[in-house]
């Protein structure tokens, strides 16, 4: 029988604990929950009016909200508005996740749509709002992608993150449709400024993407939608809301309502 030293027989025993102890805090690990927190940077004069909107409509705590109830994020992320530059996705120095986006973002999207005076019964505050809205769960969805594995491709990203908003936005909210309508609304009508022509077909590729899915949630709602979309979109979209809702169920491994 060979002995062992009693030096050797305390560096097992340590080894052993350690191993132990680290397979008990596996599935803490695993199963780790991110939160979003959300930050206003100090408004320059200009954009106090902006930031005071932003903050008092809490639409980006009903979205801290929304992932601390669905436990969305694997990671904690910070939402930072007042920015210089965005919206975007960030991973800093120090491997922080955080969203920018800038009080000018909401104010150029209001006056979008008070120059082009769409929808009367929908004030340029409130399309504005909603635009913003459907841009913090774009940028929230590249964040999981950042930090989960979805299987999503590098080229596929925008796309699939413009989808997960659109996704998210109508399981969640009873008026989520109207959200990602004025989203689709201000890529339409961006696609219209004079400066466009570099994202002219991206914006209408956003405009008609967003909108398809949206006619694919609940065709005989939002059948007018079909008006400026593409002729196959009667038989393309209800196909594709249900191809996309099922993805993202799969990916956050929850059941999103319809
Ligand atoms: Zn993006």
């Amino acid at each position: 029988m060979r002995t062992y030293s009693p030096y050797f027989l305390r560096i097992a025993i340590t080894f052993t604990a350690l191993l132990l102890f680290c397979a008990a805090l596996l599935p803490v690990i695993a199963e780790a929950k991110g939160s979003l927190r959300v930050t206003y940077e100090l408004p320059d004069p200009e954009d106090v009016a902006a930031a005071r909107i932003i903050h008092q409509s809490e639409v980006a705590e009903e979205v801290a909200q929304v992932v601390e109830d669905w436990s969305l994020l694997s990671q904690n992320v910070t939402l930072r508005f007042g920015t210089q530059l965005g919206p975007h996705f960030a991973v800093l120095q120090n491997g922080k996740l955080e969203i920018h986006i800038p009080y000018s973002f909401f104010k150029e999207m209001e006056k979008l749509f008070a120059s082009k005076k769409y929808l009367e019964q929908v004030s340029p505050t409130t399309s504005a709002l909603n635009t913003l809205h459907h841009a913090i769960y774009h940028e929230l969805g590249h964040a999981v992608i950042y930090s989960q594995k979805t299987g999503i491709s590098d080229a596929m990203e925008e796309e699939a993150v413009d989808t997960l908003s659109v996704i998210l936005l109508i399981s969640v909210y009873a008026d989520g449709a109207d959200i990602a309508s004025s989203a689709a609304k201000a890529f339409q009508l961006l696609a219209t400024e004079p400066d466009s022509t570099v994202n002219l077909q991206n914006d209408i590729r956003r405009f008609q993407e967003i909108n398809c899915l949206v006619y694919g949630s609940n065709p005989d709602k939002y059948r007018e939608l079909l008006n400026d979309l593409p002729v196959n979109s009667v038989e393309i979209c209800p196909e594709r809301f249900l191809v996309h809702h099922k993805q993202w169920e799969k990916i956050f491994n929850i059941p999103l309502p319809d």
